[in-house]
């Protein structure tokens, strides 16, 4: 189960399944990351709380995944950090926030369209299995905030794509009025639990409609994201 919680005053969501983890979802309470103002800010406020600096990455809508190291901030094309020790934040505009973790440590990927299309999950969960000798019912995986499938219709190209990732249609996928719509959350949480894990959070906010708890990319053409954090 999502739930909110504080950090020095500002509402933050995290999944009570990664109790084991420190780790949440930022809403617009505590932005880090923004194409129009600078949230350097915000990020030293977690830096402070955390007492570690936090990496990030620049997202390319691939599957690479960079291994946080030491003195290392900036990782470039690359959808999902994993961490063994350290702190590391990634930012979404609508797409899915993965954060995923294990005995040995963290990863947050970044399965927007293209990403799940990948296969991020699947191509995540074997990585952290091949890396450290571990199996996919001990990996825990919460699927943060992201646009929802009533909110979000796709081209056909797109629906036929992310259907290949998947056993048959069903839950993630949708037609109506001649659209095509999809939830990425389902549709991650199905390549998560065909590849084995078990143990999966899924966040029931989205970021375009509802209580306005999130940026959306695709409502309101922000440049705010929302923003996934972990720390080991
Ligand atoms: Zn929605």
């Amino acid at each position: 189960m999502f739930y909110f919680d504080y950090i020095e005053g500002r509402k933050v969501l995290k999944s009570d399944l990664l109790s084991d983890l420190e780790h949440f979802f930022t809403t617009r309470e505590l932005c880090l990351f923004s194409k129009e103002e600078d949230m350097s800010a915000n990020r030293k406020l977690v830096e402070d709380y955390f007492g570690v600096r936090m990496a990030t990455n620049q997202p390319v809508h691939g599957v690479d995944i960079a291994k946080v190291e030491a003195d290392k901030y900036f990782y470039e094309k690359t959808d999902a950090l994993l961490v063994e020790k350290g702190a590391a934040y990634m930012n979404f505009g609508d797409c899915t926030p993965l954060v995923f973790s294990f005995s040995k440590g963290a990863m947050i990927a970044h399965a927007g369209w293209r990403g799940t299309a990948q296969s991020m999950a699947k191509v995540a969960v074997k990585r952290i299995c091949d890396e450290y000798d571990i199996k996919p019912q001990d990996i825990k995986v919460a699927i943060g905030p992201a646009i929802c499938g009533k909110c979000y219709d796709v081209g056909q190209d797109v629906y036929e794509a992310l259907l290949a990732t998947v056993n048959g249609a069903g839950q993630g996928f949708a037609q109506r009025d001649n659209k095509y719509f999809v939830d990425l959350k389902q549709i991650n949480q199905r390549q998560l639990l065909e590849c084995g894990v078990e143990q999966i959070d899924v966040c029931p906010y989205c970021t375009a409609c509802g209580e306005k708890l999130f940026y959306s990319y695709r409502y309101e053409k922000t440049g705010y994201r929302h923003s996934a954090v972990v720390k080991v």
